[in-house]
């Protein structure tokens, strides 16, 4: 069995005060469920504090990116180890806003991916196609580009240690969530991918997350899909009870 997970990327929100009350809404709400795995991915700002308020509870905690480098001269970035060392267990890399509006290519994914797994951080690498690509018929093929790239030269332990979330960039933050079948689709044609390099005990091990505009009303039917193992949600994320609804679908 392949474990389920529910993930929340909170992007640039919630000041000290702000944050401190959403989680502990949470911790009461789905403080100890651990099926599925529910985690929170804060901003940087708010790491300590929010794995303070988080203590004893099952929620984990998770970036929202980090840099490559051990560390040295890169002026606003953040380490690997500065996310484990503030109560991280899992880092999001590749999101489409890091790729789009910050230039991250597959290569720079897939370093961040490899130093994440080096130190212990669970990375959550994201792909997805544009609307256009959709519309063009090249969704498939920018997909096998993204996982490729990005999962580059990654050992069969490492992979299994791997979370994808399969985003559509034409659903994040726009209120139009992919059918559960369309989903489903590219979750299949993901594992294949995985399926080829590694062998279907492998891909079937597995976890893939689906984001882009995962609402407590669209879960239902995007979790009876079999290859739909949870979900990474953005903006509904920083409402508690959104967020809980969202959790308990999955449960
Ligand atoms: C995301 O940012 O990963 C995301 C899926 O956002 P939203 O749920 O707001 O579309």
């Amino acid at each position: 069995m392949r474990k389920r997970i529910i993930a929340g990327n909170w992007k640039m929100n919630k000041t000290i005060v702000e944050a401190k009350s959403l989680v502990e809404a949470l911790r009461k709400s789905v403080g100890s469920v651990t099926d599925p795995v529910v985690i929170i991915c804060p901003p940087f700002t708010v790491l300590a504090e929010v794995a303070m308020a988080l203590k004893d509870s099952d929620i984990l905690i998770g970036g929202q990116n980090m840099h490559d480098a051990d560390s040295g001269a890169y002026t606003g970035e953040i380490s690997a180890e500065m996310l484990l060392t503030s109560g991280c267990s899992h880092v999001i890399l590749g999101h489409s806003e890091r790729r789009t509006l910050f230039s991250e290519t597959d290569r720079k994914v897939n370093a961040k991916t490899k130093k994440a797994l080096t130190v212990g951080l669970t990375p959550i690498v994201c792909v997805g196609e544009k609307l256009e690509q959709r519309e063009a018929g090249i969704t498939e093929k920018v997909i096998e580009e993204q996982i490729t790239g990005s999962l580059d030269s990654l050992s069969e332990a490492d992979i299994e240690k791997t979370v994808i979330a399969y985003e559509p960039v034409w659903a994040i933050g726009t209120g139009k969530v992919a059918t559960p079948e369309q989903a489903e689709e590219v979750h299949v044609y993901i594992r294949g991918l995985l399926a080829d390099e590694y062998g279907n005990d492998t891909a079937e091990r597995v976890t893939i997350l689906y984001g882009g505009s995962v609402k407590a009303s669209s879960a239902d039917g995007l979790f009876e899909k079999d290859n739909i193992d949870g979900a990474l949600v953005g903006g509904a994320s920083l409402d508690a009870d959104e967020f809980t609804a969202i959790v308990q679908a999955m449960k």
